[in-house]
């Protein structure tokens, strides 16, 4: 089946939405957080404990797969989904975020890019056409058209190339595109100038895609330049397609940018910051390898209901922490999932009961960042 959107209900005081994704593999409640699995797994966490957690929807990231188990093994095994054993939604990004990021080892061409792989130093190639291939035979729900990334603080005339070329891009991943369930968004590019955002939204909606995602930001701009940015592209896109900014960020980030009318973020900091100790609650970050966590003898968070919060202690996370043993790890990432899904669970309720403003502007104000 292709993908559908059902737009439930609109925040009156913000552009916040709630509304409901259908894909292939089940239905995703919006707005949604979906956890990064770049290398077939959220690191830490099998997919027993994201089921139990809740997890509607993860990442996979494309240049990685293409690279290890590679486009043979996974059509042989018949898809990504099989291969991790996960049955619900997964999204792929194309690959081309990553490939930009290095300078030194790719060149690239109207035709496509080609990089130097990281496993074996062989050269790689990635076409817009051979990049919806791969990401079919991974056969992910929801497929990235490959786009060309640069700095948002990149030079007016870098931003048009690489814009326009994004949009011949787009073109051609839309006409490569060959099987009904595997969905496509198009990405909106046009850096932080207006007029090249308004150009890039226009010319993709006309190509009709899936759904849109806001792409090159988070990307070195201020924060400012980002809500900003955020909120002008998100307004310029359909009402009744999906919306998601990519790569995108902290519960602060997320709130701040669902009431600017996005649907669907992705970001790797639950898990990642959890290796440093950073757990995230509703009154905000519990930096555990902080010295006075060394004697508290109570939860990350005591209204939370995770495992994690109704066995351990800071202290045993602290010292798990400081000691570096990835059980520590492990047990941070889960709490931080686990609160990632209660913090959009609590988005959706309020923006249905119409209470999401003033929840947002108590988080913000409230929960140190
Ligand atoms: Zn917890």
């Amino acid at each position: 089946m292709a993908l559908k959107f059902d737009y439930l209900a609109k925040d009156p005081h913000s552009e916040a939405r709630r509304g409901r994704i259908h894909t292939a593999h089940g239905i995703i409640e919006t707005p949604v957080f979906m956890p990064v699995g770049t290398f077939g797994s959220v690191r830490t966490l099998d997919h027993t404990e994201l089921e139990d957690i809740g997890v509607q929807i993860i990442l996979g990231n494309t240049y990685h797969l293409y690279l290890r188990p590679g486009p043979e093994i996974l059509k042989d095994l018949g898809g990504y989904h099989k291969l991790i054993s996960w049955n619900k939604p997964i999204l792929t990004d194309s690959g081309g975020f990553q490939i930009f990021s290095l300078p030194h080892q790719r060149v690239i061409s109207e035709k496509g890019v080609t990089f130097k792989s990281y496993i074996d130093q062989s050269y790689k190639r990635l076409t817009p056409e051979s990049d919806i291939a791969f990401q079919e035979v991974i056969g992910s729900d929801i497929m990235m058209v490959l786009d060309v990334c640069v700095p948002s603080t990149s030079s007016y005339d870098v931003c048009v190339e690489a814009m326009n070329r994004t949009h011949r891009w787009a073109k051609r991943c839309k006409q490569a595109k060959t099987r009904e369930e595997n969905s496509l968004f198009g990405i909106v590019q046009g850096a932080i100038f207006e007029n090249l955002r308004t150009e890039s939204a226009e010319a993709l909606t006309s190509l009709n895609f899936d759904g849109y995602a806001i792409g090159g930001l988070a990307v070195g701009e201020s924060d400012e330049e980002r809500d900003h940015f955020t909120r002008f592209s998100a307004k310029l896109l359909p009402e009744n397609k999906p919306r998601y900014l990519m790569g995108v960020g902290t519960p602060h980030d997320l709130v701040r940018s669902v009431l600017a009318g996005v649907d669907m973020f992705d970001c790797i900091i639950p898990t990642n910051h959890a290796r440093q100790g950073v757990a995230y609650t509703f009154a905000g970050k519990v930096k555990l390898r902080r010295v006075f966590h060394a004697r508290e003898d109570k939860p990350i968070d005591e209204s939370c209901a995770c495992y994690v919060c109704k066995r351990f202690s800071r202290a045993y996370l602290h010292q798990l922490t400081k000691c570096e043993e990835p059980t520590g790890w492990k047990l941070i990432s889960y709490h931080n999932t686990w609160f990632y899904e209660r913090l959009m669970e609590k988005v959706r309720e309020t923006i249905v009961d119409g209470t999401f403003s003033t929840f947002a502007k108590n988080f913000l104000e409230n929960a140190e960042e």
